[in-house]
């Protein structure tokens, strides 16, 4: 046949708006009231997709803001991605989303060359895409229209007549705002096993029994002439084993260092000071930076998952309690955790629909 375009104020007022807008954001069933605690990729994307169904989505982050392990640190004018350094596909359905961030201008492929210290070669093949605005863009869009809670620790969940209730550390949340029909606990996995163990014994046993390794990042800004070739680097030192590193606008070079997991491991009680001072001086001894204009470290106690299970999610259609998290996507990686977000929010669907 033929395909004729026409535009959407034509198509407009073919339609009956009010209705077809009642149609399109009618909800399937009841309209859930849905408690996600953590607001990374996992739980971000979890709820995005929940609060597109038109349940009653809140989400609940002990930090500032949203991201967890995608997190972006400002120093003035500066970003430091001091967690995840960029996001890559193996899954057709996530290249798919990372296409669709990239029209809307979340995300954006690399910039620049990736060495191998080790090998001095480049790395090439692999498609890494990082937020356009620091990697907690990713969060950041998908928090857009988001009730969001931060700076609101969950210390418990609880079991009650009406569905679930949440204690937060300050008690700061009125009673009415704290009863759920679903929760979603994102945390990482050791975490997540903490708050599970009271309420659901076989997900806390499943929770614990993941490994997860330390990281010390380095964030720092050096008063350098010249910068290196490349503007992410695999080391080949026992301390050091990512390096990122970009001009700024005023002639210095910001640095984000990540440490091996295993001299993270070692180093994992020392004070702030002790480490900054170690690889600053590990960051010399691999590149010439010059002079070190400031160095500040954050410590990633959990930072990548060692044995994660390809479940998708948790789900107990009985109570409504879901989990998810990198853990249970399979991988240690951004990708991991929105696959397992997915899937969360698929399997509280699904139970609504059958429960229909
Ligand atoms: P998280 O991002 O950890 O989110 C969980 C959230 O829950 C956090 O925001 C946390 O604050 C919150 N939370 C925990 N407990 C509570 C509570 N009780 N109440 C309220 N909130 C709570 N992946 C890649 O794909 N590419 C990389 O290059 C890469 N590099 C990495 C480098 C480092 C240093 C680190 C740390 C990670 C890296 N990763 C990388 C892994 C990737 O960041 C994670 O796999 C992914 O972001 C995990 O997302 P998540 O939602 O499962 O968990």
């Amino acid at each position: 046949g033929t395909i004729r375009p026409r535009s959407v104020a034509a198509h407009a007022k073919r339609l009956d708006m009010p209705k077809y807008e009642a149609h399109v954001n009618r909800t399937q069933g009841e309209r859930l009231r849905i408690a996600i605690i953590g607001a990374g990729i996992a739980g971000m994307t979890a709820a995005a997709a929940l609060a597109d169904q038109n349940h009653a989505v809140v989400v609940f982050e002990k930090s500032r803001g949203p991201g967890g392990r995608t997190a972006t640190r400002r120093a003035g004018e500066i970003r430091f991605d001091h967690g995840a350094q960029y996001a890559t596909s193996s899954d057709p359905r996530f290249t798919a989303q990372l296409h669709a961030w990239e029209e809307a201008g979340v995300v954006e492929e690399w910039p620049g060359q990736i060495h191998d210290l080790a090998t001095r070669t480049s790395k090439t093949g692999k498609t890494r895409w990082l937020g356009t605005m620091g990697m907690n863009a990713i969060c950041k869009h998908l928090a857009e229209g988001i009730d969001l809670r931060r700076s609101c620790r969950i210390t418990a969940l609880e079991r009650v007549d009406a569905g679930w209730r949440l204690c937060d550390e300050l008690d700061a949340l009125p009673e009415r705002e704290r009863i759920f029909d679903n929760v979603i606990v994102t945390a990482p996995a050791p975490q997540a096993g903490d708050l599970l163990g009271p309420v659901h014994h076989e997900f806390a046993q499943m929770a614990k029994g993941i490994t997860s390794d330390p990281c010390w990042a380095l964030m720092a800004v050096t008063n350098t002439d010249t910068s290196p070739p490349w503007r992410g680097a695999f080391a080949d030192s026992n301390v050091l084993g990512w390096l990122a590193t970009h001009p700024l606008d005023n002639g210095h070079q910001q640095w984000v260092v990540h440490a091996t997991s295993e001299w993270s491991r070692q180093h994992l009680e020392d004070a702030d000071e002790a480490v900054a001072g170690l690889l600053t001086q590990a960051l010399r001894e691999t590149s010439e930076v010059g002079t070190i204009v400031s160095a500040n470290v954050h410590r990633w106690r959990y930072a990548r998952v060692v044995n994660p299970e390809a479940r998708g999610a948790l789900f107990d259609a009985e109570t409504g309690l879901a989990v998810a998290g990198d853990w249970l996507g399979g991988g240690a990686k951004i990708e991991s955790a929105w696959l397992s977000g997915c899937a969360a929010a698929g399997l509280i669907l699904r139970s609504q629909l059958s429960a229909a």
